[in-house]
């Protein structure tokens, strides 16, 4: 049993709870047993108890949008739109294999549990043929961390010779691709309240996937009672590629191909116009949010005010390191926070609605609603205590706006289902210097020859 006492809590339940000094207790099975204002009760057998003067503890962050592969192609097209970055790094990327990836996703893991993440997903849409099992390897890699992990089997099927923007050789066969992603979640998926690791069905975007692909992998994906997952209204490329190609935007294209529903969160969400978004709210369909992607690649501000305000799932997504070179979950509620505010003007978000959508919203992307995402009793212990007594944030009361408006603040303690996965700012199960050698190697590897 952990108890934690002397702490500000905010519990992002729906009632928006939080306690200025409060404690939360931990059930051995790795659930809360308790969450409330001034001290614990007493509880006896073994106890660890946690003095948490000066933080704030919130449920952990989700990370709702990535590819963790990319860390190993960092600092590349740095000034370029999607559609040139893409075409600069796919080559590069036909050249993974599961050393590369399962170096690149340790580190991006790593860095991610100590930028306040407990959950992530990962999108990997990269195949090659003689890459050996990436998939595997990243989810090696999460074990490694500690992580609650989410990984998406993705898939391209639309090279270049047929009106795609992926070189040919790195696109997959159709049946193959939809072949794989069922043995995946045959052999990966955990259905229970308590899985670490769940799969989703995630062809890549409407530009490098066909469009039978995407209409079966929904079939396949509600068959095996998984989620899914893809690229969405990113830039005013795609909509341009999607009203030339199939004369509609890409959300209407989307519900086309059986792609809009309570089962699925899309990545971005940036070019939406109010007929989607609309859509969106009626038929459950979740976005994620990946500020500081869009800002990096110029693709736009996403209308997050109109998607909470249409009750759509918001979740935060740091996106591919490549894309977004901080990765830093932590930042990205600012960042949330800022992009709002940059379109909508200061009421367009408070710091309490950023930490609801990195948390409980996240959660909602992932169907994980019910056992990750707020600290209320009989959920998962997922959480995250974060140093707030220090330079940096010392002198701003309301702690949640210290977390949010202020600089990335310390992860003191990082619990999955009650185990840490980082204490006092270093990680638990892995160390920093050996997931950078090895994310060093992995880059190198990648590089070399080009
Ligand atoms: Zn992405």
């Amino acid at each position: 049993m952990i108890v934690i006492e002397n702490v500000a809590v905010a519990t992002v339940d729906a009632a928006g709870t939080e306690h200025a000094d409060g404690h939360v207790v931990i059930s051995d099975d790795g659930r809360i047993v308790a969450v409330g204002a001034g001290h614990a009760g007493r509880y006896h057998g073994p106890l660890r108890h946690i003095d948490g003067t000066g933080c704030l503890v919130t449920p952990g962050l989700v990370n709702t949008h990535h590819h963790l592969y990319q860390w190993a192609t960092r600092g590349l097209a740095l000034d370029d739109t999607l559609f040139g970055w893409l075409t600069t790094l796919y080559p590069i990327w036909g050249r993974l294999d599961a050393e590369v990836v399962g170096a690149a996703a340790g580190a991006g893991l790593g860095w991610l549990a100590l930028s306040g993440c407990t959950t992530s997903m990962d999108h990997h849409y990269v195949f090659p043929r003689d890459g050996g099992d990436v998939l595997e390897a990243e989810i090696e890699a999460a074990r490694g961390i500690g992580l609650r992990f989410h990984p998406t089997r993705g898939s391209m099927d639309l090279g270049q010779k047929d009106g795609g923007l992926p070189p040919d050789n790195i696109v997959e066969d159709t049946d193959a691709a939809l072949a794989a992603t069922e043995a995946a979640i045959d052999r990966w998926h955990d259905p229970s309240p308590d899985a670490m690791l769940q799969i989703a069905v995630a062809p890549c975007s409407p530009f490098s996937v066909t469009s039978r692909l995407m209409s079966d992998a929904a079939v396949l994906a509600r068959r095996k009672g998984v989620r899914l997952h893809t690229h969405l209204a990113e830039t005013g490329d795609e909509e341009d590629f999607c009203r030339e190609r199939f004369g509609c935007t890409p959300v209407e294209y989307a519900e086309r191909l059986g792609w809009l529903g309570e089962d699925v969160w899309l990545a971005h969400g940036v070019h939406l116009d109010d007929a989607a978004i609309a859509r969106l709210g009626e038929t459950g369909t979740g976005v994620a949010h990946c500020p500081s992607s869009n800002a990096r690649l110029g693709a736009g501000m996403a209308r997050v005010r109109e998607l909470l305000d249409h009750s759509v799932s918001v979740g935060l997504g740091v996106d591919g390191a490549a894309s977004q070179e901080a990765s830093h979950l932590g930042s990205e509620l600012r960042q949330a926070l800022f992009t709002a505010r940059l379109r909508g003007g200061p009421a367009a978000m408070t710091a309490r609605e950023a930490l609801a959508i990195g948390t409980i919203g996240g959660a909602r992307c992932l169907g994980r609603q019910d056992d990750i995402g707020s600290l209320e009793r009989g959920k998962l212990a997922d959480l995250v205590m974060w140093r707030l007594d220090e330079l940096g944030h010392d002198g701003i009361d309301d702690k949640v706006a210290a977390l949010v408006f202020g600089p990335p603040a310390t992860v003191e303690l990082a619990l999955v289902g009650g185990r840490a996965v980082v204490e006092r700012g270093a990680l638990v199960n892995a160390d920093a210097e050996a997931l950078t050698r090895a994310a060093r190697r992995a880059h190198r590897k990648l590089m070399k020859g080009l």
